[in-house]
């Protein structure tokens, strides 16, 4: 099988899957996902994922059942199906049930899991470099939770697409927030600056990562606010997600990014490759 589906126990692939149209993701967005790289069968970070899950469906008040084990041993059963060391992608999200359109919850709501899992191919980050593209946040005020309400976030990814840019970057105001579909932060006078986690941005799992390796690899972090200014004079811009880990860009606007610090980023994600390594070692998996 080249990919899998999965949507309440049922399994096919992906593009013979069908849900019903009462599902509340399909009226409202009314739903919370994750995604995250799987290698050697591994799931990587997968527990802080789930961590991150088990926020998002509680902050909406999603009634979803399962608990932490069923979850992770219904994911690695997706990973197991596709039979293969190979880079995959893996995508889950919980709806808040199916019931006839009202906006009010269902009075006897049981969440929806939709899981697929397919292949990809990571992009190398020693060579790969985004050129972004500034658009201004008009999104809600609740970025920190992982919600399917993406609408703001398509439509920058695609003008960014069509001005020949490979990532959007949202600010409000002079404030940049994060990424269309990633976290951004800069790199000025040896320090690693990114916005702080409140309720403009999403806690990406990467971000906390690439702080963490900051730390270990002695460059000092500043979690606060930064203007578009500072985006445009940063030494270097760094682009995290979950399926592409941590990447450079080399425009904004058009213009070029200094690029000036690449020691410090070829020893960041050289830190990241390696913990990437590590966590996904075949030995990692228990069964
Ligand atoms: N912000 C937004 C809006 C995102 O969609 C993503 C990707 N999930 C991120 C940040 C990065 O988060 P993570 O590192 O957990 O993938």
């Amino acid at each position: 099988m080249n990919n899998v589906g999965y949507y309440n126990g049922e399994y096919g692939p992906i593009e013979e899957m069908r849900i019903p149209m009462n599902d509340r993701a399909v009226y409202f967005g009314d739903g919370v996902y994750e995604a995250v790289l799987v290698k050697n069968r591994v799931i990587f970070s997968l527990e802080e994922h789930l961590d991150r899950f088990w926020r998002s469906f509680s902050a909406l008040r999603i009634p979803f059942a399962m608990s932490r084990e069923e979850l992770r041993t219904e994911l690695y059963k997706m990973v197991d199906l596709l039979d293969t060391d190979d880079p995959l992608v893996l995508y889950w999200q919980a709806s808040r049930g199916t019931a006839s359109r009202t906006h009010t919850f269902p009075k006897e709501g049981k969440a929806n899991l939709m899981i697929t899992v397919k292949p990809f191919v990571m992009k190398d980050m020693k060579t790969f470099r985004h050129r972004l593209l500034t658009v201004e946040d008009t999104r809600f005020f609740h970025c920190d939770v992982k919600t399917l309400n993406l609408i703001p976030n398509v439509m920058a990814a695609q003008q960014a697409e069509e001005a020949g840019c490979t990532e959007a970057v949202f600010h409000r105001g002079e404030r940049v927030t994060e990424g269309a579909h990633s976290n951004v932060s800069i790199l000025k006078d040896g320090v690693l600056k990114t916005a702080p986690l409140d309720h403009l941005i999403l806690p990406g799992i990467t971000r906390m990562h690439l702080l963490q390796l900051a730390g270990q690899c002695g460059i000092p972090v500043l979690e606060e606010p930064f203007t578009l200014e500072e985006l445009k004079e940063a030494d270097e811009v760094l682009v995290t997600s979950s399926t592409a880990l941590c990447l450079k860009a080399e425009t904004i606007d058009g213009a070029p990014v200094r690029m000036s610090a690449p020691e410090l980023v070829e020893k960041l994600q050289e830190a990241y490759r390696q913990k990437f390594e590590r966590e996904t070692d075949p030995a990692l998996r228990k069964s």
